[in-house]
């Protein structure tokens, strides 16, 4: 019966060799562009594709700017620094994500407060939030205060896993209450809207990364939009160096930060994006054909949830609660067509044991049965 989901993957997919998870696919102009950055000699950190690749971004998303960075986890770092989030300063997110979120809190010795998510959605959960908010906090003129830790909570990050949008409209309007800033981790939602609009345009800061597993790829890199204009131009200035402009002298200003993308990656970035329309209509596809299929098994396809237009970026299922998730997992491994659990909730992890957390019960509901599936583009 389980094994019936491995012939299923490889007819999808139409091979005998392993199938991972999420394998990147260059079929468009990334060798030419890639090519053309070596003969230009520019591969590091200046260059044109950077900026070419900042503004396709910036029109893709439909934001003003964009500041590109060598990874998702150094876009994630460079937002919580904009957001002013700081040593012993708390920042809410949510415990089922991808341990990036958390680290880049850490690298600021700020806390993570960790609050449940939405059964359907598998983010930030506005009610649970405002929850605890109402139950823990006040404002006060340093900020939102925790009256539990003493505390001022900065910033929130909900994350939309595997693509599929959170109620990031009530979330806003929640950290608008709160004068929280809110920071979206896009990402894993490249493509992704809700009601309409791009993820990562509604938070005040909004991180997106190109790891080689995501929707598209740049090698490593990542990137950050803002809402107001200084903050991006900020973002920029920290992220090389927080050099002072001028033609020869070297002047920083601030403590600032090598997270700019190298020109290499960025002209590989060009060249992916130009893809992203059919990268997106393939990736609908499949998780049609899963959807199709596992509507007469035991398994739930974790479909889009209301108003989310998904990229689908992992598809997922739930199991049925009397499968063995290890027995499952070890069964189709086997067979080399790998799928995985969802991560491990973060408040679980040593790191994160002592942190202060709302009632998760959603979260270790999804914990228990969500398993991933190969997701990759097929063209
Ligand atoms: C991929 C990912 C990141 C960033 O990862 P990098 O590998 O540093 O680009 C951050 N948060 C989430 C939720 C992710 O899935």
């Amino acid at each position: 019966m389980t094994l019936e989901i491995v012939r299923f993957v490889r007819d999808l997919y139409q091979t005998k060799d392993p199938i991972y998870l999420h394998e990147p696919l260059f079929i468009g102009n990334e060798r030419k562009y890639v090519l053309d950055a070596i003969d230009s000699t520019f591969v590091s950190s200046v260059g044109a594709y950077v900026d070419r690749f900042e503004k396709d971004f910036s029109e893709y998303i439909g934001t003003e700017k964009a500041v590109a960075c060598v990874n998702g986890t150094a876009a994630l770092h460079i937002s919580l620094i904009l957001a002013n989030v700081g040593l012993n300063d708390e920042v809410i997110t949510q415990p089922l994500t991808f341990i990036a979120t958390c680290n880049a809190i850490s690298y600021q010795k700020a806390h993570p407060v960790f609050v449940d998510v939405d059964k359907d959605t598998m983010g930030l959960s506005p009610d649970a939030l405002e929850a605890f908010l109402a139950q823990n906090t006040t404002v006060t003129e340093k900020g939102c205060l925790n009256k539990t830790t003493g505390r001022i909570i900065k910033a929130v990050i909900p994350m939309h896993t595997f693509g599929h949008a959170c109620r990031i409209d009530e979330i806003a309007d929640i950290c608008n209450k709160w004068h929280i800033t809110l920071i979206e981790d896009a990402a894993e939602a490249l493509g992704s809207t809700y009601k309409g609009k791009a993820l990562g345009t509604f938070g005040d800061i909004s991180a997106f990364s190109f790891n080689g597993n995501k929707v598209m790829t740049t090698g490593g890199g990542g990137m950050v939009i803002a809402k107001q204009s200084d903050t991006i131009i900020r973002a920029k200035h920290l992220t090389t160096t927080a050099k002072v402009p001028h033609p020869y002298e070297f002047t920083h200003d601030n403590i600032g930060y090598n997270y700019r993308m190298p020109n290499l990656n960025a002209a590989l970035g060009c060249a992916q994006l130009e893809q992203i329309k059919g990268y997106l209509k393939s990736k609908r596809e499949t998780a049609n054909r899963y959807k199709d299929f596992f509507a007469d098994r035991p398994e739930t396809f974790v479909d889009e949830p209301e108003n989310s237009h998904s990229n689908f970026w992992l598809n997922a299922i739930l199991l049925d609660d009397t499968q063995n998730r290890d027995d499952f997992l070890q069964i189709i491994n086997a067979q080399q067509v790998m799928v995985r659990p969802i991560w491990t909730l973060m408040n679980k992890l040593s790191m994160f044991k002592g942190c202060q957390t709302g009632s998760l019960d959603n979260a270790e509901w999804l914990e228990k049965y969500v398993i991933n599936l190969p997701s990759s583009v097929r063209m």
